[in-house]
């Protein structure tokens, strides 16, 4: 049995009719730039996350660079972020030649820790970058406690959690200063190309994002402030507002997968104990924990990837491989160890959560579409593996 990482065709062919008729209704219209669908767009995820403001991006890179640089970063401020993420959070602040401070993270939730965050914080700490890894939510309120006490910016990083509620019930995106979005096609609401979105519900931070979104131009050739082409094509929007009244039931269809696959785990004796971080003799499977399950809110988790942790982490994918089983590595280098950050001379034994992660985490499908009889196939080949 063939098992994908990610398979994008179902969703397409659900919705083919009404996504084939907004391309033609934008190629029709020869609007390609910053059209009608753009700001429309705009409106239906602000109604969606329950925010102000929202300002339609180029990609989700692009919103978090967008939104250090509405924040005024400066070359020499420090912005701390995880050490664990994708490239981009840490990727956007060198880019200001301004200087990204990690920290570890939490061994639960895979998202930065809070009293690491606390610890790394100098007069020159101009913002913080929480990432709500694979789907769930930060510890917002530790972060926020922490923040407003040193005046710092809080950017959150929501390219995976677009829908995500914190045990407050609020989306994520919506707690800090700035949210950022990503549409890339894998994400839960996924574009046909790049595409992204921030979100604020300071008046301020808008408008002048709205105005860096082209090159700061307001009127027309008249530039206040620096900014880039960071614009949102018509055609992406288009297909991001067939699919958005679709999300919440595909977040549902991941979290039910999420659940076979431990009820499946456990059937087959491979589930370590819940909350167990470290490996025993036995070849169990570290399984990851949706924290907020008891929240009442049903988007505490939307499993943007489903992780599990084994002690032979590289034998496990390559066995899975010859399964024809799509697994990943999200991220097999935390950002201590990247060349690109070697001249900040951070200390490998200061992240050891995060060396743990990059070590033995892998991401197994958990796409809506997926069938029952798939995960069965996952498990018992894990299974497999794990007699030798
Ligand atoms: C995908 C992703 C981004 C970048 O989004 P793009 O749209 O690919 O530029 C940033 N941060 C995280 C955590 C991501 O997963």
């Amino acid at each position: 049995m063939k098992v994908p990482l990610l398979d994008l065709k179902p969703q397409y062919h659900l919705l083919k009719k009404e996504i084939d008729e907004a391309l033609q209704r934008v190629v029709d219209s020869q609007y390609f730039i910053m059209g009608p669908d753009v700001a429309e767009l705009e409106k239906e995820i602000c109604n969606y996350l329950n925010c102000k403001y929202a300002v339609g991006i180029s990609s989700g890179t692009d919103a978090l660079l967008l939104a250090l640089m509405a924040i005024d970063l400066q070359p020499g401020d420090e912005v701390i972020v995880p050490t664990y993420s994708f490239f981009a959070t840490a990727g956007v602040v060198a880019r200001l030649n301004a200087v990204p401070v990690f920290t570890d993270i939490d061994p639960v939730t895979f998202n930065i820790d809070p009293k690491d965050f606390e610890s790394k914080i100098t007069p020159k700490t101009k913002a913080v970058i929480p990432v709500h890894l694979y789907g769930q939510s930060a510890e917002m309120d530790e972060i926020i406690t922490i923040a407003m006490k040193n005046n710092i910016k809080i950017i959150e990083d929501a390219a995976q959690a677009i829908g995500t509620q914190y045990k407050d019930g609020k989306y994520v995106g919506t707690i800090g200063d700035i949210g950022c979005f990503s549409f890339f096609p894998s994400k839960n609401l996924g574009g046909f190309g790049d595409a992204g979105i921030v979100t604020t519900n300071s008046e301020e931070l808008y408008q002048k994002m709205k105005m860096m979104r082209v090159h700061g131009m307001e009127p027309k050739y008249y530039h206040k402030i620096i900014g880039g082409n960071f614009r949102l094509d018509s055609i992406q929007a288009a297909v991001l507002r067939v699919k958005l009244p679709h999300l919440d039931s595909w977040s549902a269809k991941r979290r039910e997968n999420a659940d076979t696959y431990s009820k499946y785990f456990v059937e087959a004796g491979l589930a370590a104990e819940e909350g167990k971080l470290v490996f025993d003799s036995e070849n169990k499977v570290l399984l990851p924990k949706a924290v907020y399950k008891n929240s009442g809110f049903k988007n505490h988790h939307i499993y943007n990837q489903y992780i599990i942790r084994v002690e032979k982490r590289n034998g496990l994918w390559d066995f899975m491989k010859k399964k024809e089983i799509g697994c990943e590595v999200y991220y097999p280098v935390p950002f201590h160890r990247q060349e690109c950050f070697a001249y900040l001379n951070y200390k490998d034994e200061d992240y050891p959560i995060s060396n743990f992660a990059s070590e033995h985490s892998l991401a197994l499908p958990i796409y809506p579409e997926l069938t029952n009889e798939q995960i069965k196939y996952v498990v018992n080949s894990i299974a497999e593996f794990m007699k030798g």
